[in-house]
């Protein structure tokens, strides 16, 4: 890094925060760029769920070393406890005081002077520093930076629920009624009724969980695999990871009065019923289309990051999977059957490498519409761009004072 260095780190989610203190720590002049007013907004949404890892891998060797007094034990934190307890102090560390710009959403990331096209996949673009399009409770402007780590995750961009990926018929029109982030069920009246919920992650699985305990609540679950493995680890060393799929697969077999799950199925169409939503599926056991009527519609079929935002950088991304396409290579050779998040390969330098230089997607949206990221990848992949950034001459400069 060069003293005329600068780091734009986009999202103050755990990997953000992560990557900002290994830039602190290495003495390299940063900015984090947070949409919105606090840290951690992402996992903020999902607090109430629990995780299915332990603190001792929720935390970096970085935030350990910060924070002396860190939780670093086996128990599972809820999201919401992992904010509190982790992400909230972090913040407050006197290394990143006024280091976090809050209520700063990065809209665009262009190379300065330089259009998509030119200087395709030449290391002359790292020449120019790069601009960030910035939306700010004052308005829009602009900064400049050298080297751009991407953090900003995916939970506020879910994926569809129709068939093949795109939405149903209908589903458009009813965006507003259709909860696509997993339900508090601690608020059990919110969810009384009939509740189809798509999906079968592990977000689903939490959600059918949660959503089968109500009393009051009649749980319509629709699986698109005819033969669903839950995602299944052979002797998970995750308890709570092989609870949910023992739950799910009890719930599939039939042990549940007010649970009923159509697996091979899929959604053809939803249509506003009164204050109901009717939904036209397709059984895989019936041959015309089966409608259930549902008060609520639950939609968990996982989320992509935001691409939009370096749409005039030069990325390329798999067309399988839409992560960076050395990293999702990697990742697709080394799954192969193995669905088990914790035996994934550490991510090298070159499978985190753009032909943009000095561009990186971090975190969970690195991994594009694979949902095997952990944090403990994220706080390996921030190690690596460390290491490669270390001594280097060709990284960013100070940040230029921004534009009105
Ligand atoms: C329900 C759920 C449970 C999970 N459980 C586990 C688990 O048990 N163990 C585990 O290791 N992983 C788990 N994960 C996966 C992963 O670790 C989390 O998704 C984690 O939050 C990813 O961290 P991140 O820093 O990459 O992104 P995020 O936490 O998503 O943070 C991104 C940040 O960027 C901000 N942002 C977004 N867009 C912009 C923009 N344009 N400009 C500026 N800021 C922006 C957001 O406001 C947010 O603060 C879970 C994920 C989910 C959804």
């Amino acid at each position: 890094m060069s003293a005329t260095s600068h780091v734009a780190i986009l999202g103050a989610g755990p990997v953000g925060l992560d990557a900002a203190l290994a830039c602190a720590d290495a003495g390299w002049p940063f900015t984090v760029y947070e949409a919105a007013d606090a840290v951690g907004a992402h996992v903020r949404a999902w607090g109430h769920v629990r995780l299915f890892t332990p603190w001792e891998l929720n935390v970096s060797h970085r935030m350990r070393a910060h924070l002396t007094d860190v939780q670093s034990d086996g128990a599972c934190p809820t999201g919401a406890e992992l904010v509190a307890g982790l992400l909230e102090p972090i913040a407050e560390l006197p290394e990143l005081k006024g280091r976090i710009r809050y209520r700063t959403s990065v809209a665009a990331i262009s190379r300065t002077g330089l259009l998509k096209h030119e200087q395709i996949g030449t290391q002359a673009r790292a020449a120019a520093p790069f601009t960030l399009l910035l939306d700010t409770p004052n308005g829009e402007n602009t900064a400049k930076a050298t080297l751009v780590l991407d953090c900003t995750g995916t939970y506020t961009h879910p994926n569809t629920l129709g068939d093949g990926g795109i939405p149903a018929a209908g589903e458009r029109a009813l965006d507003h009624r259709i909860t696509r982030t997993i339900p508090d069920t601690t608020h059990r009246t919110r969810w009384q009724g009939t509740v189809l919920l798509v999906g079968a992650g592990k977000s689903a699985q939490t959600a059918a969980r949660d959503l089968a305990a109500l009393p009051d609540t009649r749980l319509v679950w629709v699986v698109r695999s005819p033969a669903p493995d839950w995602g299944v680890v052979p002797d998970d060393t995750l308890p709570a990871r092989q609870e949910l799929a023992d739950t799910a697969e009890a719930l599939t077999n039939g042990t549940h009065d007010r649970v009923t799950v159509h697996t091979g199925t899929h959604v053809q169409s939803l249509t506003p019923d009164t204050d109901r939503i009717r939904i036209r599926v397709r059984l895989a056991t019936a041959a015309g289309p089966h409608d259930v009527f549902a008060d609520h519609v639950v939609s968990l079929t996982g989320y992509t990051g935001d691409h939009t935002l370096y749409r005039q950088l030069q990325i390329h991304e798999c067309y399988a999977t839409g992560a960076p396409m050395n990293l999702s290579a990697a990742l697709l050779a080394a799954s192969g059957t193995n669905t088990d998040c914790l035996a994934q390969p550490a991510p090298g330098i070159d499978q985190l490498r753009n032909p943009e230089p000095d561009f990186y997607i971090l975190g969970a949206k690195s991994y594009g519409r694979l949902n095997t990221f952990l944090l403990r990848t994220g706080y390996q992949q921030v190690d690596e761009i460390v290491a490669a950034h270390t001594g280097s001459d060709g990284a960013p400069a100070a940040e230029v004072a921004t534009a009105p």
